[in-house]
């Protein structure tokens, strides 16, 4: 039987980077949740396949749009909430607790990182956040609860309790521009690591994929872990075509 440790092991190798590693930031793409049965919403059975995106100016522009955009977040059709963190989640969080963690990236609006332990002020979401919502005037935050009953037995369409301005789930929606701090943040972080880890991402999304290599040009380590290759894999130290909640329950500390 071959111990997952065997000498030279992909596993291993990645126990030893972490160990070492100062300063290291995690980004997680669409494959980080699928592990929590979210599915990729790229992919056959995910989302897109299933319905057609509502562009962010469809949503400001139309009534109708707004309506839909807030039946698909009531009904969870979109499959984006409502799910539990996995294995991989949990390893994550060690790892921040741990103090080895600086930032942890994403592509996901789940908000399953902070679900599993990781501090909010550390989780950098680059497609915002489908758990709460926000008003696009002022930016005041918004919790989706407040509005459920009121949607869905009258109809009303949420509005801010401040400025009365136009209320939307929080994520990035198609045509919507990339949030600014956000994106600031990451490259600052990406420019801090000494490691930089990809966990679930296809790498195939600019300029979230951008990130990587900014990292590997200023001297970090890249590493990759994902189910299937990656366009970026030949510049990585080292790729695990592998399950992320397995791999990180192996190399990540039992407990912080
Ligand atoms: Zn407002």
């Amino acid at each position: 039987m071959v111990s997952p440790f065997s000498a030279q092991s992909p596993r291993l190798q990645l126990k030893r980077m972490l160990e070492v590693a100062r300063r290291v930031v995690v980004f997680t793409g669409a494959g980080m949740s699928t592990e929590s049965g979210i599915p990729d919403f790229r992919s056959p059975g995910g989302v897109w396949s299933r319905m057609s995106p509502i562009y962010f100016d469809e949503f400001v522009r139309d009534p109708e749009k707004r309506r839909e955009a807030w039946r698909r977040a009531f009904s969870g059709v979109a499959g984006w909430t409502g799910a539990s963190p996995n294995a991989g989640h949990f390893a994550v969080a060690r790892l921040t607790a741990a103090g080895k963690v600086s930032a942890v990236i994403t592509q996901n609006v789940d908000n399953l990182h902070q679900d599993s332990g990781v501090p909010a002020e550390r989780v950098i979401e680059l497609h915002g956040n489908a758990s709460y919502a926000t008003c696009l005037n002022c930016g005041l935050r918004h919790e989706l609860e407040d509005f459920r009953a009121s949607f869905l037995e009258r109809g009303k369409l949420p509005a801010c309790r401040d400025c009365g301005g136009l209320v939307k789930t929080a994520t990035i929606s198609f045509g919507q521009p990339m949030p600014e701090a956000p994106m600031r943040r990451a490259e600052e972080e990406t420019l801090a690591c000494d490691l930089f880890l990809v966990l679930g991402s296809s790498l195939a999304v600019r300029p979230a994929a951008d990130f990587p290599v900014i990292a590997k040009r200023n001297g970090a380590k890249l590493v990759i872990v994902n189910r299937e290759p990656t366009p970026l894999d030949p510049i990585a130290d080292l790729v695990l075509h592998d399950e992320i909640g397995a791999v990180l329950a192996d190399v990540a500390p039992q407990r912080a």
